[in-house]
């Protein structure tokens, strides 16, 4: 990765370690819990380990509810349901690939090699396809869909967070599909400090994200 895309990241890393501390360390004990009552395992890597912690907290703070970090909410309440951490689907996924979607829990005899193979594949997932974004407007929509939830990956949340880095200050303009992204968006954008508007065009919304100094 280059250094351009990875200084952004290491900022919002440590903003989120610092906004979350308290967080993080009462989601330690919760899943270091579940897992042993499991047999799994607990992702090894500090830094990745932690990064999903900050992303539980983030999403229980925005959504008041602790849905999955590599997910957001969507208009199904059943699959929302379904999608809260520990998720329904982790033991499928971990049967399948050795751990759940998002490397947080592992099998109880997963290798740390095996945790590294599933964090690439999670970061090839979020991070290998390219932005569709264009003269500070990201079009959300087309992304892969995972089979088990039905849920676009990455969602436009994560899409968003990777295009603000990008937009460094400047307005992004997001086109999205369903008005539950709209929401989310507006209470990603309050978290964040960000004004934010929201319009229907056709089928599709768009949302602005607007710095505060410049709105
Ligand atoms: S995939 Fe893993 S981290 Fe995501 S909700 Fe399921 S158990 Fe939690």
């Amino acid at each position: 990765m280059k250094l351009k895309e990875m200084a952004p990241m290491m900022k919002e890393f440590f903003s989120g370690y610092i906004d979350y501390h308290k967080e993080i360390k009462k989601h330690d004990v919760w899943i270091k819990k579940y897992a042993a009552t499991k047999g799994l395992k607990v992702n090894p890597h500090w830094m990745f380990y932690t990064n999903l912690k900050i992303w539980i907290a983030e999403s229980e703070s925005m959504f008041g509810k602790r849905y999955c970090p590599c997910f957001e909410p969507g208009e199904n309440a059943e699959v929302n349901k379904r999608l809260l951490c520990p998720c329904k689907f982790a033991q499928e996924d971990i049967q399948k690939h050795g751990s759940c979607h998002c490397v947080l829990f592992g099998r109880g005899d997963l290798t740390d090699e095996g945790f590294k193979e599933g964090e690439t594949r999670l970061m090839q997932e979020y991070r290998g396809t390219p932005l569709n974004l264009e003269n500070g407007i990201l079009d959300t929509r087309g992304a892969h869909i995972d089979p088990a939830r039905g849920l676009p990956v990455p969602d436009s949340l994560h899409q968003v967070k990777r295009a603000l880095n990008k937009a460094r200050g400047q307005t992004l303009e997001v086109i999205v599909e369903t008005n539950v992204e709209v929401e989310n968006l507006g209470k990603f954008a309050g978290k964040q400090g960000l004004n934010f508007r929201s319009s229907k065009v056709g089928d599709t919304w768009h949302v602005e994200l607007i710095p505060r100094a410049t709105a």
